[in-house]
């Protein structure tokens, strides 16, 4: 009888260790980019998320790993990795900007906060324009607070959020042309427009802004939060940033 239940113990523990190898935690590898030489309020967040992600890696079971060598951004490098993160920085080569190109448009995954979004115009890198939906038109300063609302509650990376958040002070972008007039684009997240006019010094007065969304056509979330330290203190943003990098990264499907 001892030897049957040590066999069935023994069964159990495969049977968990099997589905926790094949199941929802099956690992996958993530690289985060971000420089120490940026704006003050873009590194002071890359600091802080590192940490921030490590944690969840652990939690979550995945693998994170985070370089301020843009460099690594190279065929080699990425195809190690299946998700990629811009955490305060984007890759300013000619080499740099292909190697991702080819990575994103052979299945990769992509997170970017806040200043990924920021470009002068178009043609400093038209794929990333079309890659991204839009380009940088203006923002708000200085770095405030904001309702935001939730588009598309279906969406994994939405999973758990209440219809609207608090989201901590942050520099916000708008953005031209119109995001919700691009078919590849799905808006996750927007300016309530209970926060109008946003900002002093530079106002955003009102309008339809959306501050994350997806191209559908690449496994990508852009997400305008990424200036300051406190943007990692709301626990329904957090939630979101892990739903995000869970989703990209093959889970929560
Ligand atoms: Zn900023």
């Amino acid at each position: 009888m001892i030897r049957f239940v040590r066999s069935l113990c023994f069964l159990a523990a495969f049977v968990f260790a099997a589905s926790a190898a094949f199941g929802q935690d099956k690992p996958f590898h993530v690289l985060a980019f971000y420089t120490m030489h940026g704006e003050q309020d873009h590194v002071d967040f890359a600091v802080q998320a590192i940490p921030f992600f490590k944690e969840m890696a652990d939690r979550d079971h995945f693998d994170f790993k985070a370089t301020s060598n843009w460099d690594d951004m190279n065929s080699s490098v990425l195809k190690q990795y299946q998700v990629v993160l811009w955490l305060d920085d984007a890759p300013s080569t000619a080499m740099q900007r292909v190697a991702f190109q080819d990575y994103m448009e052979h299945g990769g995954a992509w997170l970017g906060f806040h200043i990924a979004g920021y470009m002068d115009s178009r043609e400093t890198w038209p794929w990333y324009a079309d890659f991204l939906g839009t380009v940088f038109y203006g923002n708000s300063w200085p770095p405030l607070p904001a309702r935001l609302k939730i588009d598309d509650p279906t969406h994994p990376a939405m999973k758990g959020l209440p219809p609207t958040l608090m989201s901590p002070a942050n520099e916000w972008y708008s953005w031209s042309p119109d995001l919700r007039k691009n078919p590849d684009i799905k808006v996750l997240m927007t300016l309530d427009p209970s926060n109008y006019p946003i900002g002093f010094k530079d106002t955003l007065s009102g309008g339809d802004i959306p501050v994350t969304w997806t191209n559908t056509k690449y496994k990508m979330i852009y997400t305008n939060m990424g200036h300051g330290n406190k943007i990692l203190t709301s626990p329904d943003q957090n939630r979101f940033f892990e739903n995000a990098l869970l989703w990209l990264g093959g889970r929560n499907k």
